[in-house]
């Protein structure tokens, strides 16, 4: 072996024994350009879907990353991996939901998870938060972050529901999009996790980042993101895929150094931030 190369270590999927290649110019691992040359030249070349996805490019064809065939495979994927995932915020009550949503904004779920039981032990009911002023929960939400905005939201949503709710949360995206600091990603978290209604699919930082590696979408806006993958996944699925997007993107498919080699959709993606290659890199497909 070459000197200054050092093998990588072996998937315990046992992937590393399938085909193997390093896109020409892309590092399969960390590091640089020099050693991404050094590691390609000493990688046998070896013909794969790499090789034909050239021949394809070359005759004119080009890959559809919407082609239904793809979506269904890269969702077959997801619920190998994935098959019966839920949401990962603690709650009892549709509001407990609301407020964790809320509080997870720019935070970890174990994170929230830490607070939101000594919170809902002090507040028990959706009246307790409405006769708090925001400044009054500030000290309790404030190691999730953004503590004032999310004092003022939570406050907020609490006596907009005890005063025209009933003290309810909605089953409705518009009535919920009403409440202060309630957007649609926290409307659906709320809709698909408590009451079962996939009226649309969470996307957030998790999910966005996910769907462009995957190119189900070019967008960044949130909104835009959501009717694409609205448009391409059935909708009874929406419920399912979004948590099982979040979960791969917790567990592997990480913002900063994905575990590619481990990632039961790494046939299907193309992301040109990959860590580990055995198909062709797509340059646009980045988060
Ligand atoms: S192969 Fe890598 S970048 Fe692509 S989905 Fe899997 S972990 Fe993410």
């Amino acid at each position: 072996m070459a000197r200054g190369i050092i093998p990588r270590q072996p998937a315990k999927t046992g992937r590393h024994e399938g085909n193997r290649h390093v896109t020409p110019g892309r590092t399969a691992g960390v590091g640089g350009a020099a050693k991404s040359r050094r590691a390609s030249s000493a990688l046998p070349k070896i013909k794969s879907s790499t090789s034909k996805g050239t021949k394809a490019a070359k005759a004119g064809k080009k890959d559809n990353p919407l082609a239904p065939e793809r979506v269904n495979a890269i969702l077959s994927g997801l619920d190998q991996a994935y098959p019966d995932v839920t949401c990962a915020l603690t709650h009892k009550t549709a509001w407990q939901l609301l407020v964790a949503t809320i509080l997870s904004a720019q935070s970890t779920d174990a994170n929230v998870n830490r607070v939101t039981p000594v919170l809902f032990q002090k507040y028990p009911t959706v009246q307790d938060f409405a006769a708090l002023s925001p400044e009054q929960l500030e000290p309790d939400i404030r190691s999730t972050g953004f503590f004032r905005n999310k004092s003022k939201s939570v406050v907020g949503a609490a006596k907009k529901l005890v005063e025209e709710f009933g003290g309810e949360v909605p089953e409705d995206m518009d009535k919920l999009l009403t409440l202060p600091g309630v957007a649609r990603k926290t409307a659906n978290v709320v809709l698909g996790s408590w009451f079962g209604k996939g009226v649309g699919v969470v996307v957030d930082t998790h999910v966005t980042r996910l769907s462009r590696r995957l190119e189900l979408t070019n967008h960044t806006d949130p909104r835009k993101i959501e009717l694409d993958l609205m448009k391409i996944i059935p909708p009874e699925r929406w419920i399912l895929f979004s948590h099982q997007l979040i979960w791969h993107g917790r567990k592997l498919c990480v913002a900063r150094s994905p575990k590619c080699v481990d990632c039961p959709l790494e046939k299907l993606c193309h992301a040109a931030d990959k860590t580990w290659s055995t198909v062709e890199i797509h340059k646009n497909a980045k988060p």
